[in-house]
């Protein structure tokens, strides 16, 4: 495998064929998720032919879709072929295999074979020896990638007979289904890769695999192996023109963010570095290089015009418009205009999209054409299926395959002139007009409370003063018990809800099984002897879905998933109109609870931030508005549970971290809204009720000064999988409230030891100051079984006791 070296003159492919109007991804679980179903019935050990006919007809099917949707024109059609995700797919097509997967006897495969479908599944779900990849947010959107692990010594070995062989599957079946037209292959850019990837392994290896002398090799230095993955890649390229492809996706979202650990210019170097040399390869497909959640970055714009790529994409859901100048180095090539949003669900503003157009097109010398923003798989695939809904609010909705409509009309705008949008710009008007007036879209009582709240209602008393009337409310011993919320969802529990929800049990049923349920929980925590004991959430599908549906203002789908990582879908409420409250949520379940014990109970809500993030929200308003009426409903509830005698209420806020900003500069707003409004919600609790709030899925060191402006008298957080590491700063912070950090894994079955568990209580205690310390688990217990959980909880109640003892 040799490479042509980079040349610097630019010299695009002979004959480059338009780029058409296009979208850059297509959800891939399939509209009844018969991926999702392949993959969970090929892990439970069906037979792996199953899951490859599966997949095989499901690109087959979606080809066709597309095609009939309108999307006709040669390379119209991406040709995702990630399984179950893209950078896991770019992983295994770089023939990147972590060493403790090859000492396992797995090697690099073709991820479309079966072999390659054993690699792809032991390293996103691991073996009975082998740990997987981590799982990790992507951007800021709900879905989850598989970490590529970059060691020192692997070399990367591109799978150049599997791309080729994939896409002419893709071409053969687009053959049959599509209307021979080319479907454009898509792929993860090595930019993008690398700074997703980490850096894993010590700096020299004993020939035994333990780390030699060398120490841990440092994260950043990942990028430095850019110039060898440009390699990879131009061979894949090379590939991919011979099986003959005529345009490439190569997406490079992460020019999108400036959080990263890389200098940007070091970026920016590599970035014109690589597509230099990508562009420089003399038999190679047209180059497509979309940057999407977020602005590119003029520097990034000029760096890939420098190098002569053929296309590029602009995000602008998320994305702002370049000026006349930051264009100016793409003359002379495409540029693709993301102007429906791949985030949101609503229908395209079709006015503001035709103006940035047109905006684009007096900027922008040389064509432009019409895209997503982003890939489509981050929502649902028909809204035309949710025949459940209020007719009209329905028609406010487009998912996937009404957003490929939209980019094939706003593409008609460019061909055909304004006259061509006449007729959908005026559908468009009176929709949005009707939308405005809507009577759950502006619902008056909502807005004028929250013109009047005042500065005061988002502050509680000192937390001295606090703290003094709740230990005489309370009265627990040092380092108390207590576990985050939920309690193991047992197949009877999910039997209940299903029975209820299809009108098979009536309310009076199923209210007795729920209070059976809490009844039983609380009886364990008693036997167990913890300190600070919840209901158990036994009634919740999901802590953000049962919210919403108890509140005015979201509506839920019907066949609305969308993937969240690997085979896991949810179904994100919409969230659509004006939130409030129309009568309490959770206080009869929590008054039944403390009805059962003499230990306190802890009330159990879901905070503003967490309600929005893992919802598909509107877009006719700026989301601290919204985070403000969800934090408005949530301060009723919060004073019901307290006129119900509920002494601690934890208001659950895991996704503070998650929307956080990809531009730096934007973060100080971001958080300072996120956290007025968690306190918005919370400061109805008087001095004497315990607030707690939990964190986790993230790493918590940037976010410290918000986590402790949230006020909390009591933070649990996520903290053994980062290795306890959040204690340590947290101490040096100065925190002073009460900190709960979870002492272990909750999301592996494994029971923790005593010792180990004392260990972690010791370093708490000394670290933080035994005084502020808490005994908990890392976050909710809803995903284990009762004989784990009894058996970790014992534990943690001795550990906790021997602690104790030494303080
Ligand atoms: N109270 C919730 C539970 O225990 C919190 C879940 C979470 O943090 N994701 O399930
Ligand atoms: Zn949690």
């Amino acid at each position: 495998m040799t490479t042509t070296p980079a040349r610097f003159e630019d010299q695009p492919p002979a004959q480059v064929p338009a780029l058409p109007a296009t979208v850059l991804g297509y959800p891939r679980i399939g509209p009844n998720r018969e991926i999702k179903k392949a993959l969970e019935a090929h892990w439970r050990g069906g037979d792996v032919a199953a899951l490859r006919e599966a997949i095989h007809a499901h690109r087959s099917r979606t080809l066709g879709h597309l095609a009939g949707l309108g999307l006709e024109a040669d390379s119209a059609i991406p040709a995702d072929g990630a399984v179950i995700d893209q950078v896991l797919d770019a992983s295994v097509l770089l023939g990147l295999v972590p060493r403790r997967f090859r000492e396992a006897g797995f090697s690099a495969a073709s991820p479309d074979t079966g072999e390659g479908l054993a690699l792809v599944s032991a390293l996103a779900r691991g073996t009975s020896t082998v740990e997987p990849l981590e799982l990790t947010k992507w951007f800021d959107t709900n879905y989850h990638y598989y970490v590529p692990e970059i060691e020192p010594d692997v070399a990367f070995s591109a799978q150049t007979d599997a791309v080729a062989e994939r896409y002419r599957t893709f071409r053969d079946l687009a053959a049959e289904t599509a209307g021979g037209s080319l479907p454009r292959p898509t792929l993860l850019g090595p930019v993008s890769f690398l700074l997703l990837a980490k850096a894993v392994g010590a700096e020299s290896q004993a020939p035994d695999g333990t780390a030699g002398d060398g120490g841990t090799v440092p994260q950043a230095s990942r990028f430095d192996r850019l110039d060898e993955l440009v390699t990879a890649y131009s061979t894949l390229l090379r590939a991919l023109h011979d099986a003959g492809a005529a345009w490439v996706q190569l997406e490079e979202p992460a020019l999108a963010s400036d959080g990263w650990d890389v200098p940007r210019e070091q970026i920016v170097t590599g970035l014109r570095t690589a597509y230099t040399a990508f562009a420089g390869l003399t038999a190679r497909p047209a180059l497509f290089v979309p940057v999407s959640y977020g602005t590119a970055g003029d520097d990034a714009l000029a760096a890939l015009g420098a190098a002569g790529v053929e296309a590029v994409g602009l995000d602008l859901e998320r994305g702002a418009l370049p000026a006349k100048e930051g264009l100016a180095p793409l003359a002379g090539r495409t540029v693709a205009a993301g102007v429906v949003g791949g985030l949101n669900v609503w229908r395209t503003d079709v006015a503001r999209a035709a103006g940035l157009l047109d905006q684009l097109r007096e900027r922008h010398e040389g064509p432009v054409t019409v895209s997503s923003s982003t890939s489509l798989l981050h929502v649902p695939h028909d809204a035309a299926r949710e025949t459940q809904l209020d007719p009209q609010v329905a028609g406010w909705l487009a998912f996937a395959d009404q957003k490929v409509g939209e980019v094939l009309a706003l593409a008609g705008h460019l061909t055909a002139g304004p006259d061509a949008l006449e007729g959908l710009r005026a559908d468009d008007a009176s929709r949005r007009r009707l939308r405005e007036r809507h009577p759950q879209v502006r619902v008056e009582a909502v807005r004028r409370r929250l013109d009047e709240v005042l500065p005061e209602d988002r502050r509680r008393a000192a937390a001295e003063h606090r703290r003094a009337a709740q230990e005489a409310a309370l009265d627990l011993p040092p380092l108390p018990t207590t576990t985050i919320g939920s309690f193991p969802q047992t197949s009877e529990i999910r039997r209940v809800r299903a029975a209820h929800r299809r009108g098979a049990l009536d309310q009076q049923g199923y209210e007795e099984a729920i209070r059976g349920q809490i009844a039983d929980c609380i009886r364990r925590q008693e036997d167990l002897g913890l300190d600070v004991l919840v209901h158990g959430e036994a009634e919740r599908n999901d802590m953000v879905q049962y919210f919403a549906e108890n509140l005015e203002g979201f509506i839920t789908t019907t066949h609305g998933w969308v993937q969240s990582y690997g085979s896991r879908c949810l179904r994100p409420p919409i969230l659509f109109g004006d939130v409030h409250r129309p009568a309490p949520i959770t206080v009869e379940w929590t008054r039944y609870a403390a009805s059962l014990t003499r230990r306190p109970v802890k009330g159990m809500l879901t905070g503003p931030v967490t309600i929005l993030a893992w919802s598909f929200v509107r877009d006719d308003q700026p989301l601290a508005a919204t985070a403000d009426q969800i934090a408005l409903a949530l301060r009723d509830e919060v004073e019901d549970l307290q006129a119900a005698g509920t002494r601690i209420i934890q208001v659950d806020e895991p996704a503070l971290r998650e929307l956080l900003p990809l531009q730096v500069a934007h973060r100080p707003e971001y958080l300072r809204w996120s956290v007025e409004s968690f306190r918005l919600a919370t400061s109805a609790a008087k001095p004497d009720t315990q607030l707690h709030t939990h964190l986790c899925y993230s790493e918590f060191e940037t976010v410290i000064d918000a986590i402790d402006a949230l006020d909390a008298d009591v933070t649990t957080l996520e903290a053994s999988r980062s290795g306890f590491e959040v204690v340590t700063a947290l101490a040096e912070h100065g925190f002073s409230r009460g900190i709960g950090p979870g002492v272990w894994d909750i999301h592996s079955p494994r029971v923790p030891g005593v010792d180990e568990l004392i260990e972690r209580l010791r370093l708490a205690a000394e670290v933080l100051d035994p005084q502020i310390a808490w005994s908990n688990p890392d976050c909710g217990l809803k995903t284990r079984g009762w004989e784990e959980t009894e058996a970790s909880l014992r534990h943690l109640v001795n550990a906790t006791a021997v602690v104790r003892a030494e303080l």
